[in-house]
């Protein structure tokens, strides 16, 4: 796949001889034809590699082992990944050379922070690479130097994956019940996420949301071993010696004296309260990067926004469409269905543990859902009694239909739906 692909190209241009596989036939031949050598590490020489760089997508401990990755443990072939051989030559370049990392984490909100400190960065005149589990990945982004950033998205799988990123500045944003087939259960989770903060030191800075109870615990546990600068933030609450919204204010009350940033209900791409926890964390970030109050508040306002997450597609005879099809767990729906008083419900695909049934208290904003895909019959009973639904078989289908029901309720109501 992609990471595999842009990590072979930058192993190559390294000098390292590089054997690719991939179990579909399509990605080992987008590998040959590109000149790459594809072997079948089925029947390899083992005894010949110095390394395995697995792909975050390819199982680890859960729910199995890899094949490749027993094969490899096998030999005493070391595990990496591609934020490992990063990290590894981060941390081995000369002080001059060596580049500022933000690594940012946690169950939802990880793209859209991300993208706001690139942003902001670029827009007080740093130079600033966003990549990771974003866009390119880390080896495909430009080389290093003593003035740039890079600002990394990482996933709990790439987190499994390394053990010597020691990031200028880590951001946990939040951590609820995700993935857990792949990390066994939340204990394992939790302790993937957790690694983003493992090899930080004295000057280094860690922002962690509190607005859950695990991040809570991990940041009250960080501040007893007392190393690091911790940055606490929340979007409900004011805290002591952090950055949170108050109402969509955003406060800075991590120096002596709180000062207020912005007003975020202004930022016309940052809607909702869950993007108020992503401001916090993206404003804590940069102030600790260097960028000044005002540049970070004017790059909050102009923050373009990214597409599939809360994006308005279009507005058609008084219905708005909202794609938020990047909300793929269920507090990430929550954050979305938070933000709007009523609305036809497209969802479904394949469920992950609990389905909806936490979202309960905001089923009676839900005028009809349009159910489709594998989780469609335990959605519909999950939905029994609180709200109508629909069967919808596909995408298409469901937005015809919840178009049409939805363009009802507007011509009754004369708003937009
Ligand atoms: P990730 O990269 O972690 O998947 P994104 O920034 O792509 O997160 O956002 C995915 C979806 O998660 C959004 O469409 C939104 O519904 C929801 N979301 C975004 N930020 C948060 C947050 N801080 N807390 C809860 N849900 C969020």
């Amino acid at each position: 796949g992609r990471t595999g692909l842009t990590a072979a190209r930058a192993l190559i241009a390294g000098g390292a001889q590089v054997a690719l596989w991939d179990e579909k036939a399509p990605a080992r031949e987008a590998a040959a034809a590109e000149g790459l050598s594809v072997v079948d590490l089925k029947t390899a020489d083992w005894s010949k590699f110095a390394a395995l760089l697995l792909s975050p997508g390819v199982p680890l401990t859960h729910p199995a082992p890899h094949w490749t990755v027993l094969k490899a443990r096998e030999a005493g072939v070391e595990i990496v990944g591609d934020i490992e051989l990063f990290a590894r030559t981060v941390n081995a370049a000369p002080e001059h050379k060596r580049p500022k990392v933000v690594a940012i984490t946690g169950t939802n909100g990880k793209s859209t922070t991300t993208a706001l400190i690139g942003h902001i960065c670029n827009a007080a005149g740093k130079d600033a690479r966003i990549g990771g589990n974003i866009g390119l990945g880390v080896l495909g982004l430009d080389d290093m130097h003593g003035g740039a950033i890079y600002v990394l998205e990482i996933s709990s799988y790439q987190l499994d994956l390394t053990s010597s990123l020691k990031p200028d500045v880590a951001i946990l944003l939040n951590v609820s019940p995700d993935h857990l087939d792949r990390h066994g259960d939340m204990d394992g989770y939790v302790a993937a996420k957790r690694r983003v903060l493992l090899n930080q030191g004295k000057g280094d800075t860690a922002v962690i949301g509190v607005d859950d109870p695990w991040c809570q615990r991990i940041c009250t546990e960080i501040t007893a071993a007392n190393r690091r600068t911790i940055c606490p933030i929340s979007a409900g609450r004011a805290i002591g010696r952090g950055v949170y919204a108050l109402q969509g204010v955003l406060y800075d009350g991590s120096g002596e004296r709180v000062s207020e940033v912005c007003d975020l209900l202004r930022a016309k791409s940052l809607p909702g309260r869950h993007n108020w926890q992503n401001a916090a964390a993206a404003y804590a970030a940069v102030r600790a990067l260097g960028v000044t109050l005002a540049d970070a508040a004017e790059g909050l306002m102009t923050f373009p926004g990214l597409a599939h997450r809360m994006e308005t597609v279009g507005l058609i005879d008084g219905v708005r469409f909202v794609n938020d099809s990047k909300a793929t767990n269920a507090d990430a729906a929550r954050a979305a269905m938070s933000a709007y008083p009523g609305f036809f419900w497209i969802a479904g695909g394949v469920a992950k543990a609990g389905g909806v049934e936490t979202l309960a208290d905001l089923f009676a904003r839900v005028h009809k859902a349009y159910l489709v895909g594998e989780a469609a019959p335990s959605f519909a009973a999950t939905l029994e009694g609180h709200a109508a639904t629909q069967m919808s078989g596909d995408l298409a289908g469901a937005t015809a239909q919840a178009f049409a029901d939805a363009g009802a309720l507007a011509v009754c109501t004369g708003d937009e739906a």
